[in-house]
């Protein structure tokens, strides 16, 4: 039975060095917990077939697993190009225009009306998370010609930004309102929103996904950095996307940005994905930089909940090494003491309800006696994030009856997710939370769990209750709450 030895989560990334089942399930078996297709990248057709392998991974694994579609949203993309990709020197001319002809080495399509009409003669274009680098030397309403500042490799659909210039773009493009209902129908656990602004661009998207998906807005956006509180509060899951975040402002502004999105995100409880370049230089070697390395031991210290694999999975030439170099960052971070202090240290004070009282008295528990596991019961999956919000020394066992409730939560810090069958007495919760935390081997016969539940059962009421107990099962029979 699988279970991780590490709290953070980590997504990977799916493309064309990551479509197969094996490669699938490989990068599943080295630590890949949630999977995320990007709508920018790939045919619907191709979607559904990932989408498909990954449901057929979860039943071949009997483990929930995450999957994150993340929309486009309005950004700028070239075209593609005959040879897939080109290299563009430094002192060359090249030229965007509204053809749609494949690409060479002199042009490529770029199809955004609204961005001719913008462009003078001195804007600069930015290719691929700002790494080339164009300034516009003549340009009309159907084309740029521009010449090259800083070269590099050019390729399909690569993101172009244009930081000196406000382009009028609605939130959610045709493309966007088309895929969004798309994967919500295919099936999806979480909707990644790219370049929100304000709340109301969250609240657009939910309306549409109506229940189907929990949304994630992606902060990459100075508005959005001004406008996070709001942000925020109106969506389920935040992720940090550190590559159009650090074109749009100054890249030294990243790292206090990624600090303050990480805690605030923590303070009310719901996850965050540290993103982008986190691993870059194994897309094409097998190990990675000792300041990679630093970078997602950092992400861990911070308490984010996910750390994330971009092109390195998705396109790379090393997507295992990756994901494995990912996981054993993490195992070893999560048992250094000072990683203890630093996550206690940066601890916000819980709130007011009953459910918050009992998960922050579930931890404190977990901190003065001996347990292995805190479960807790949970249908909407919020009493899990509270649990995940404490940082409790030992690992979360989330049980729930529902599997989208398993999967979405899946993506959260420290949550080990059962789906089980549904229970109406306390006692049998307790029977079962006892089962699963043997069967995945977090202790056995002579060990102690806490459990956490709301009584009565199958009311939609809040967590009420909190039992330490033994595993042993005739042990649980005899004391305790009905
Ligand atoms: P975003 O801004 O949404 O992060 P991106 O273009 O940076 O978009 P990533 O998913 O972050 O995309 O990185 C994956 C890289 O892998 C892309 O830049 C692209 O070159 C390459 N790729 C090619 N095909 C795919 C695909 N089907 N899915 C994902 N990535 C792909
Ligand atoms: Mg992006
Ligand atoms: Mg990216």
């Amino acid at each position: 039975m699988l279970r991780r030895n590490r709290n953070v989560k980590v997504v990977a990334t799916l493309g064309p060095a990551s479509d197969k089942y094996e490669m699938i399930k490989a990068l599943f078996e080295a630590g890949a917990d949630v999977f995320r297709l990007n709508m920018s990248h790939g045919s619907h057709a191709e979607i559904a077939e990932r989408h498909a392998l990954i449901r057929d991974l979860e039943v071949e694994m009997s483990r929930p697993i995450c999957i994150l579609a993340d929309l486009q949203g309005p950004k700028l993309r070239c075209g593609s190009f005959a040879n897939g990709s080109e290299m563009l020197e430094e002192g060359a001319a090249f030229r965007f225009d509204l053809d749609e002809t494949p690409g060479d080495g002199t042009r490529v399509q770029l199809p955004h009306r609204e961005i001719f009409e913008a462009l003078e003669v001195g804007s600069t274009l930015l290719v691929n998370d700002g790494k080339i680098r164009l300034k516009v030397t003549d340009c009309s309403k159907t084309h740029a010609d521009m010449v090259v500042e800083v070269g590099g490799r050019i390729s399909n659909n690569k993101g172009v930004n244009v930081p000196d210039v406000v382009l009028p773009l609605a939130a959610l493009s045709e493309k966007d309102l088309e895929d969004l209902e798309f994967v919500c129908q295919l099936g999806v656990d979480w909707l990644g929103l790219s370049f929100v602004q304000r709340a109301a661009d969250v609240e657009q998207a939910r309306a549409l996904a109506k229940g189907r998906a929990a949304v994630l807005s992606k902060i990459e956006k100075p508005a959005a950095v001004k406008a996070f509180e709001e942000i925020l509060a109106a969506s389920d899951g935040i992720m940090v996307a550190r590559g159009d975040l650090g074109v749009e402002l100054p890249v030294q502004a990243v790292p206090p940005i990624q600090k303050r999105l990480v805690r605030a995100c923590r303070r009310v409880g719901k996850p965050v994905i540290v993103a982008t370049q986190m691993m870059e230089s194994m897309i094409s070697s097998p190990v990675p930089t000792r300041a990679e390395v630093s970078d997602v031991a950092q992400a861990i210290y911070e308490g984010a909940d996910a750390v994330m694999l971009s092109a390195e999975s998705a396109a790379g030439d090393y997507p295992i090494e990756a994901v494995t170099t990912m996981n054993n960052v993490a195992e070893e971070v999560e048992k250094d003491a000072i990683y203890r202090q630093v996550i206690e240290a940066s601890r916000t004070p819980s709130r007011t309800s009953v459910s918050d009282a009992i998960t922050s008295a579930a931890r404190e528990v977990a901190e003065t006696t001996d347990v292995k596991a805190i479960c807790c019961f949970t249908h909407s999956g919020t009493t899990a994030q509270l649990a995940s919000r404490e940082k409790p020394r030992v690992p979360i066992i989330a049980l729930t009856p529902k599997p989208d409730t398993a999967r979405r939560l899946t993506l959260t810090w420290g949550l080990h997710c059962v789906v089980t069958q549904e229970v109406d007495r306390f006692k049998m919760a307790v029977v079962n939370a006892a089962r699963v935390a043997r069967e995945y081997g977090f202790g056995s016969d002579d060990d102690k769990i806490i459990v956490t539940a709301g009584i009565p059962f199958n009311t939609a009421g809040s967590t009420n209750i909190l039992r330490v107990a033994p595993l042993q099962e005739k042990l649980i029979f005899e004391g305790g709450p009905e």
